[in-house]
């Protein structure tokens, strides 16, 4: 077996019991091969110091405060940002809410970028000014807002990659679902219509998720319909179910959204044959203690610990562990 089809089998474990298996073997087949590797290669392909449009962060109890973001994505969106910089000097814009980007930004801090304007990115690629870098932009809540704001932020950003993680989009009848079938779209920034215009445009675009309700998943819609609970008709009684509608060019399944960025970074390390890419286990314990500080949640069981998802931080140091060994003894052969 290819290493990028042992890191898919790795984070595709069904931990969670969600069906995540089904799947993983609906996005294989649509791809046609490993999805971990044929995410990196879209990753590879930003050019140097070229602008790659991300987001992640889910406002999950907004009926209480909007303020309140989950720790499952912006640690593997950290990750990822910290890879296209170190790999690619790549100018990581990453785009949520406005009540969501402290918290992100805590996270991004903590994996070693440094937080700036997109015009003081752009003067890191003077000589010598090599500096990892992340900016944050905030985005409309509301559909005519967000519609509006989708083609001057892409002709603005330019982006050579469209990637995102663990980020909700809606179904087809325009309602954004949590994984009990609930409406949960207050609060929330449309940046699914962000993707589609990207994905309109022909701008790469890359996805992780892992539960069917998020931007990616559409590619899917058959296998989320069949196989994950409300996946075929919601609880909110709109008439739909959960799977979100919107596509990617290629869209990494996972048992938890931040093992499928851990597993794309770790397929890029391989590509690209440099170690220093890879993410680490003292790197993931970092973030996830960050995100406790900055407030967030562990959904499943509602409360600020670092165990995303409901699992002990323990198993993520873990699965990123495997993942790095699996690259490490593949660059040694
Ligand atoms: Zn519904």
């Amino acid at each position: 077996m290819a290493l990028g089809d042992r890191l898919d089998r790795l984070v595709n474990i069904d931990i969670g019991g969600r069906g995540i298996e089904r799947l993983y073997e609906a996005a294989r087949a649509h791809a046609g091969g490993a999805l971990a590797m044929a995410a990196a290669a879209k990753l590879a392909a930003v050019p140097e110091g070229g602008v790659v449009l991300l987001t992640t962060g889910s406002v999950s109890r907004a009926w209480v405060s909007a303020e309140i973001g989950e720790n499952d994505g912006p640690a593997g969106i950290a990750a990822v940002c910290r890879a296209l910089a170190l790999a690619r000097r790549a100018i990581p814009v990453v785009v949520a809410e406005a009540a969501l980007l402290p918290g992100i930004g805590g996270i991004l801090r903590a994996a070693g970028l440094s937080l700036v304007t997109l015009e003081q990115a752009r003067r890191t690629a003077m000589p010598g000014g090599r500096l990892a870098v992340a900016v944050l932009r905030d985005f409309p809540l509301e559909e005519a807002a967000a519609q509006a704001a989708t083609g001057p932020l892409l002709d603005e950003l330019a982006p050579a990659l469209a990637f995102s993680a663990e980020r909700v989009g809606r179904n087809a009848k325009g309602i954004y679902h949590n994984m009990r079938g609930v409406d949960f779209g207050m609060g929330r920034a449309r940046i699914d219509h962000l993707f589609d215009a990207a994905l309109a445009r022909g701008i790469p675009s890359v996805a992780v998720g892992d539960g069917g309700n998020e931007i990616g998943m559409g590619l899917v819609a058959e296998a989320v319909a069949a196989h994950v609970p409300f996946g075929a008709r919601c609880a909110c009684g709109c008439g739909g179910g959960l799977g979100a509608v919107s596509r990617t060019d290629v869209l990494m399944t996972a048992a938890v959204s931040n093992w499928g960025c851990t597993a794309i970074v770790a397929a890029l390390a391989a590509l690209l044959r440099d170690p220093a890419l890879l993410h680490t286990p003292e790197l993931e314990e970092r973030l996830l203690l960050r995100g406790t500080e900055l407030g967030l949640i562990n959904s499943v069981q509602g409360i600020v610990d670092p165990n995303v998802d409901g699992i002990p931080l323990s198993t993520h140091k873990a699965v990123v562990e495997l993942c790095r060994q699996l690259v490490l003894s593949e660059l040694a052969r």
